[in-house]
């Protein structure tokens, strides 16, 4: 089996550039559209072992869409797994991540689940806190530490993008306060989801986060929890099954290990008991994901037999 060195991830991320064609950069927030298409960075982290990085891994970019994976975290330590899935599905979905249609034709009391962006929302909701100042501060504070970096902070443009152009997600979700999912707070709501999709991070931050959940809620060579190992499996879970919008079918078929994308280009993933790996490439295929990211992850698990159903 391939080992992995140094060499070896700088010559999966050349062989991935390519693909970097396939995609466009998001436009749809104004912000975004700025970034380089061309950009391609990943970092894997080992469990409690060495850490590799390639290609642009300095690179920031917004959380985008990972968000959703650690705002259910939250969501849940806040609240309780009944509480949550009471307004928010577990069910995959092969619409796409922002759609309205189905909200009103056939979930009608709840969205698919909390990777969609009107369950998301919802999940939003479920954050504890006494206004959205201290509720973001509190979800800003879970993901320094789950990632391991004080220093992550709102990016300000972004946020303000996304805020001014958010016309879709305020129908969803004044849509979803229509059917009694949200109550009358949902501009606060929407400001906290769009405060979170604009952390800015780097691969390094994401392939951390993939570790902490690889390793079900502990750091590495560390005895505390950060999270609880039930709320990890739970949201690992739907990661694998939802977690790369309408293409998580395909991908954890090909590449077999749960991962979650974001509209920025970013991808975070982990391999249990293994690896955390992030990865960035802006251009965006038609179904919301890194063209060529998911080349890089779909090389690495053929090289390095990483797909969970293959004997390893
Ligand atoms: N902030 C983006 C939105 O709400 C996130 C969507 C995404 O990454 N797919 O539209």
């Amino acid at each position: 089996m391939q080992k992995i060195t140094q060499a070896y991830l700088e010559d999966v991320l050349q062989k991935s550039r390519p693909y970097s064609q396939k995609g466009k950069v998001a436009s749809y927030i104004p912000e975004l559209s700025e970034a380089d298409p061309t950009t391609l960075g990943v970092t894997l982290i080992e469990c409690g072992g060495e850490s590799y990085s390639a290609g642009d891994h300095e690179q920031t970019f917004t959380l985008q869409s990972i968000s959703k994976v650690l705002s259910l975290l939250l969501a849940l330590e806040d609240q309780g797994k009944d509480k949550v899935f009471s307004i928010v599905g577990q069910e995959p979905t092969g619409d796409p991540f922002n759609t309205v249609e189905y909200l009103e034709t056939e979930a009608k009391d709840k969205p698919f689940n909390p990777m969609v962006n009107s369950g998301a929302i919802a999940v939003s909701s479920m954050i504890k806190g006494r206004n959205v100042d201290e509720r973001f501060g509190r979800i800003l504070d879970f993901i320094r530490q789950i990632s391991g970096n004080p220093n992550l902070t709102l990016n300000e443009e972004v946020y303000q993008s996304e805020k001014k152009t958010g016309a879709h997600n305020r129908s969803l979700a004044y849509f979803m306060q229509s059917i009694g999912i949200l109550g009358p707070e949902v501009e606060d709501i929407l400001d906290l989801y769009f405060r979170f999709n604009s952390i800015d991070v780097t691969v390094h931050d994401l392939a951390n986060i993939g570790c902490l959940l690889a390793n079900r809620g502990k750091r590495p060579g560390r005895n505390d929890w950060l999270v609880s190992e039930k709320y990890v499996e739970t949201a690992v879970t739907i990661m694998f099954m939802a977690g790369m919008y309408n293409a998580s079918g395909e991908f954890a078929i090909e590449v077999g290990f749960p991962s979650k994308s974001g509209v920025s280009g970013g991808i975070m993933s982990l391999v249990p008991g293994q690896m955390g790996i992030g990865v960035i490439g802006p251009a965006i295929g038609n179904r919301g994901n890194s063209t060529a990211g998911v080349q890089v992850l779909k090389t690495l698990s053929d090289d390095l037999q990483l797909h969970l159903f293959r004997d390893r």
